[in-house]
């Protein structure tokens, strides 16, 4: 699974550099495909090619735009189990998880764009104004690897909508899905520089798409770190940013639900994709007088989400996405560890799986909010449950962290729930097992970012306003 040229200019591209940056298989920790280490050159063509392909994409009528949309996702369609394989190897997400979650839920999502822009009002009347919404131009899009194809699609398809074109720089280690991306428009004959994509390092690749003078607007998705300096570089060129940075999510459980649910709730929440999941209930928020039948309940749900290789029909937990990432994560556990936290189950690397970038699922107790394994993202497996006295606390610990983006309140009934959710300073809150939804905005308060992706509203951050007065 090797591809050797970028994608830009509707066409497969030599890359002016002869690097190419290995794919590892995280389960087996061997090299399984190679993509290549793009140049500061390949991404001014690819944004060149995108300025170019701007002009008639832009003016296409609403219907057209949509009409490719659904061509694209049919497409994509047919590629669903080679990008689920993909993503099981790079980021070690279960292959049942991956065909579902990681390939079959972001096609879709390609398909619904075609309807919110069908139904977008694009003019609106104020008083003796036209106001008129129009695309933005060149977005430059820059992805994280823990979902691959969601994260790209989340941009690329309100931008396509909108009218943009985009150039992608996918993740070092998750990029496959998005040369996928790359055979599935060539395939439908997607006008010319609309999909504009250049593999490489974020320092090269990625601050060259953001520097560029013909890329309009910033969308990225990772760390809070690179974050930062994404919205230094764009805003020295006075670009718009969008950020889906990262989480420290509460989980807040109140005194009257039921703990039987709530508990195992919580606990899939945080482990799914092995905890590599930016908006994974990571804190688990019981009251003090409960904490201990909590943590029973959590050990319990725990056991039965079985670790193991990726591709094997039982795995629900796989491994993490690198050798990096899972050294990370035991240091966090390890600084846990000295801090005081009691360890409950986990905590470091599983016997039997000596091969592979494997982490125990991990479970703290009586953690104190202030400590690392409470305010640090880990991006891992590990619960931390931390204790709290009255629902006035709960709330004061939930928001005490530097993010914001996602969060769960269960409660005895709706009503107290809502009124809690109501008092977070997050993104998105899902009250009693409210499910994900596709139509909701997604995104962050405070260090989790600024933006939002995902449902209709997500295509509004990827138009200009335009007044006329007559
Ligand atoms: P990362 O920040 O290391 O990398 C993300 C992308 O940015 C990669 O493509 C990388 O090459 C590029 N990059 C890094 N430095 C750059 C720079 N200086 N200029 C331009 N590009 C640069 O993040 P990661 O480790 O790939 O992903 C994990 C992080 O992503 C976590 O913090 C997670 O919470 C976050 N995340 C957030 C969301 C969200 O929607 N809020 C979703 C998924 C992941």
């Amino acid at each position: 699974m090797t591809y050797e040229k970028h994608f830009y200019d509707g066409a497969w591209q030599t890359s002016s550099g002869n690097e190419s940056i290995a794919v590892m298989s995280s389960a087996t920790e061997q090299e399984f495909a190679r993509v290549p280490r793009g140049t500061a050159d390949d991404v001014d063509r690819a944004v060149k090619a995108a300025r170019r392909g701007f002009d008639s994409w832009s003016r296409l009528p609403v219907e057209e735009r949509a009409q490719w949309l659904e061509k694209l996702a049919a497409a994509m369609k047919t590629r669903v189990p080679q990008i689920a394989e993909a993503i099981a190897h790079e980021v070690g997400t279960a292959l049942g998880f991956a065909t579902k979650v990681q390939a079959e839920f972001p096609i879709m999502m390609i398909g619904m764009n075609a309807k919110f822009i069908r139904d977008a009002k694009l003019e609106e009347e104020l008083g003796n104004s036209l106001v008129i919404k129009e695309p933005i131009g060149v977005v430059g899009c820059v992805t994280p690897w823990n979902y691959p194809l969601h994260q790209a699609v989340c941009k690329i398809a309100p931008a396509l909508a909108a009218g943009c074109t985009i150039v992608l720089k996918p993740a070092e280690m998750a990029p496959l899905s998005a040369f996928m991306l790359a055979e599935a428009a060539l395939e439908i004959g997607l006008p010319k520089g609309v999909i504009n994509i250049v593999s490489g390092s974020g320092r090269v690749v990625g601050e060259a798409i953001i520097a560029h003078s013909d890329v309009d607007m910033v969308s990225f998705t990772g760390s809070l770190q690179a974050g930062r300096r994404i919205a230094s570089v764009a805003g020295d060129g006075i670009k718009k940013v969008c950020l889906e940075l990262g989480g420290k999510s509460a989980f807040v459980v109140l005194d009257d639900a039921p703990f039987d649910k709530a508990i195992p709730a919580g606990v899939n929440n945080c482990m799914q994709n092995s905890g590599q999941t930016c908006s994974a209930w990571t804190r688990m928020l019981v009251p003090r007088a409960r904490h201990d039948e909590a943590v029973e309940l959590a050990k319990a749900q725990l056991a039965k989400l079985t670790l193991g290789d990726p591709f094997d029909r039982n795995t629900r937990l796989g491994p993490l996405a690198s050798s990096g990432q899972r050294d990370s994560v035991l240091g966090l556990i390890e600084q846990g560890k000295k801090e005081g936290a009691v360890l409950v189950t986990g905590g470091g690397r599983p016997s039997h799986l000596p091969t592979g970038y494997y982490v125990e699922p991990t479970i703290f107790a009586n953690v104190d909010n202030r400590m690392a394994i409470a305010q640090e993202e880990i991006f891992g497996p590990v619960l931390a449950i931390i204790p709290y006295d009255t629902d006035a606390d709960a709330i004061t610990i939930a928001n005490d962290s530097p993010y914001g983006l996602a969060g769960g309140v269960w409660a005895g009934t709706p009503e107290r729930a809502l009124a809690a959710a109501k008092q977070m300073r997050t993104g998105q809150v899902d009250i009693n097992g409210g499910r994900f939804n596709v139509l909701a905005p997604f995104g962050g308060y405070k260090k989790s970012g600024i933006g939002r992706e995902v449902g209709p509203l997500a295509i509004e951050e990827f138009f200009q306003l335009k007044s006329i007065q007559r």
